[in-house]
């Protein structure tokens, strides 16, 4: 999970064939009629069903360097392309339906991810904010990583307590007034423990290649870690190879 910069939506949303129709055009159109629909969420589903995806898509593969905005898998319209996903469920937040900074892209695996969180919205109980959108927080910073892949909540990062808590509650499953509670995202599921093992194992051989009789300096693990950021199509897990590089694996555990 990373911050992220959101480009402009896209200028046509409609299928081909149909006239175009901007995606901020929907939204209004949208918005002026919610009021009167006496069953928001479907009418919601309804005009959300409207928008050719694919279009949408194109914009946020760049948006996201082409990564889940959860896992950090990377994402092609190969193999099923990738769910436009509602940060805050559609089904409970019909406001913010056709809302661009309320939609990314999450990679189709059942088990993580949007796979994992559906319907659920990303807080800790319901009396608990929504968790900010990631063009709102800095992710990267409040997420650490074990040299395992294991990712934690880091204990040394600044978040008010119902942040952490549902931070904590979307990585892995928790107890809470000592009920169990399910893992939102379950991002600590083995196989992404295990990919993010093994992506920290393909950055280090790469590392020991390129500095093959010596160590490397702070300054130049730092301008590798800056590269990897630039890449138009980010390498996968990018954030944990990231954290190697700067020395932070394991630090806030
Ligand atoms: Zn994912």
């Amino acid at each position: 999970m990373r911050r992220l910069a959101k480009a402009r939506p896209p200028a046509n949303v409609s299928p081909d064939g149909q006239t175009p129709r901007s995606f901020a055009d929907a939204e209004r159109a949208y918005l002026a009629a919610l009021p009167s629909r006496p069953e928001t969420v479907r009418f919601a589903r309804s005009e959300y069903g409207r928008l050719e995806k694919r279009r949408l898509r194109q914009v946020m593969y760049s948006e996201q360097g082409s990564l889940c905005v959860y896992c950090e898998r990377e994402l092609c319209e190969n193999n099923g392309p990738p769910h436009v996903e509602h940060w805050r469920p559609l089904s409970r937040d019909p406001q913010h339906a056709l809302h661009w900074n309320n939609l990314y892209l999450s990679c189709p695996t059942m088990d993580t991810c949007d796979g994992a969180k559906r319907d659920r919205p990303l807080k800790g109980d319901d009396t608990d904010p929504d968790l900010p959108w990631p063009i709102e927080l800095d992710y990267e910073n409040l997420v650490g990583f074990t040299s395992q892949g294991v990712m934690c909540v880091r204990d040394d990062a600044h978040m008010d307590e119902a942040t952490r808590r549902t931070l904590e509650l979307a990585i892995d499953d928790r107890q809470h007034d000592g009920m169990p509670q399910r893992a939102i995202l379950n991002l600590n599921h083995p196989t992404l423990v295990a990919a993010r093992s093994a992506a920290l194992d393909s950055e280090r051989t790469r590392h020991q290649r390129d500095f093959e009789n010596r160590t490397a300096t702070r300054d130049e693990r730092e301008q590798r870690a800056t590269q990897l950021l630039r890449r138009e199509q980010l390498p996968a897990f990018v954030s944990i190879r990231v954290s190697w590089l700067r020395g932070m694996l394991g630090r806030g555990r």
